[in-house]
């Protein structure tokens, strides 16, 4: 039997296996491990290439999320609004830094957050929204930097799918009046590790994150901020520093992947919905995800041939234990949670051959 993986890092590493092993060489070489030149040179390189003007790298993407709300000293008795469709992290920095998330549902086509669904639960407690860009694609950050504006809000983008992503001629992260990416090792821009960026272009905030990061610190022993450890490490800003240089050229891999998939898939089923993307979206497919109402007969049809494929995510915030005192209840976010009924992802990396994207179709095809 065939097998097709739902991602191969591998695969992708292969191809630069030389600078990688160079720069963790340099890294081990230089004996500074954390906050030194490696993590300065991505944190540039990085801001540059997103087209913002301040970069704090970061442990992770939960970190990014966590130090931009405290970075904009969001705490108990706030309120931040986010999608229920999204990975859990999104919800758990607002919980960290004591604010209460606020669910939305999302737009039908597309799955992320309904801006018409924001303005209904904006109020007086109301300090920012955090806007996902799931899968890759871009939310509607049109409307939502209106909603910004009209009410004095902040918006957060977390970008943590969507490096390299674009809303109209704007790369994702420089939309938002602050933005979050995450370098976890399966992301568009994947560290060896846990990693992430908080980025922007207001000096203020981003001196006061580079602080929370480091231990409130201005001098060694000089706390003027009640800060953690939210550090990134030398060797993954070095990984990522190679790694940098060919996420474009890896999106676009992805891109002519899921061009396959739209144009083999198209017209198969009435019940097989394939992404849509909205004309001010250019996707970065860090997920390619169909819809079916059986769902969970086709994903086994899948496994069951050697196609690994995923679910993101099978139960919206709103309904997780974790959440449960919020007092949602099922029905409150219909489209969210026919998505999650509905979803599934097929095995999208770049590096997958002709190969396994047309046995993944024809095995789709027999289902049908
Ligand atoms: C991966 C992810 C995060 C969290 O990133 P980590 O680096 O794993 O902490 C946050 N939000 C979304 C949408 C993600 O996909």
């Amino acid at each position: 039997m065939k097998k097709v993986p739902f991602v191969d890092l591998q695969r992708q590493h292969k191809q630069i296996r030389d600078d990688l092993n160079n720069a963790i060489k340099k890294v081990i070489d230089s004996g500074v491990y954390i906050s030194g030149n490696e993590t300065k040179k991505f944190e540039s390189q990085f801001t540059e290439f997103v087209g913002v003007k301040y970069g704090v790298g970061c442990s992770s993407g939960t970190s990014a999320l966590q130090l931009a709300l405290s970075g904009y000293g969001i705490k108990h008795g706030d309120e931040v609004i986010t999608t229920t469709m999204t990975f859990i992290a999104t919800a758990e920095a607002i919980s960290a830094v004591g604010a209460k998330p606020v669910f939305v549902d999302i737009e039908k086509q597309n799955y992320n957050i309904d801006p018409v669904q924001i303005e209904k639960v904006i109020n007086a407690k109301t300090k920012a929204i955090i806007v996902v860009h799931l899968y890759g694609q871009s939310a509607d950050m049109g409307m939502i930097m209106e909603l910004g504006n009209k009410y004095n809000i902040k918006i957060i983008e977390d970008a943590a799918q969507a490096h390299g992503a674009y809303y109209n001629d704007k790369m994702l992260g420089s939309i938002g009046d602050v933005a979050c990416f995450s370098f976890f090792p399966g992301k568009n821009l994947g560290a060896f590790g846990d990693a992430g960026i908080v980025v922007c272009n207001d000096l203020g905030l981003a001196e006061k994150i580079r602080m929370l990061r480091d231990h409130g610190r201005t001098a060694k022993y000089k706390h003027d901020i009640v800060g953690l450890n939210h550090r990134i490490d030398e060797i993954q800003a070095a990984i990522l520093k190679v790694k940098l240089k060919g996420l474009l050229a890896n999106n676009s891999l992805r891109q002519n992947a899921a061009k396959f998939y739209d144009n083999s898939l198209h017209g198969i089923s009435n019940d097989l919905i394939l992404p849509f993307c909205p004309k001010y979206s250019k996707h970065s497919y860090h997920l390619y995800v169909v819809r079916c109402t059986k769902r969970d007969e086709l994903m086994n049809h899948c496994i069951n041939h050697g196609i690994n494929v995923g679910i993101h995510y099978p139960v919206p915030l709103h309904l997780q234990p974790a959440y449960s005192s919020l007092g949602y209840k099922i029905g409150d976010f219909p489209i969210a949670e026919e998505a999650a009924r509905t979803v599934l992802s097929l095995p999208m990396f770049p590096g997958i051959t002709n190969e396994e994207l047309e046995y993944t179709v024809e095995v789709i095809k027999m289902f049908f």
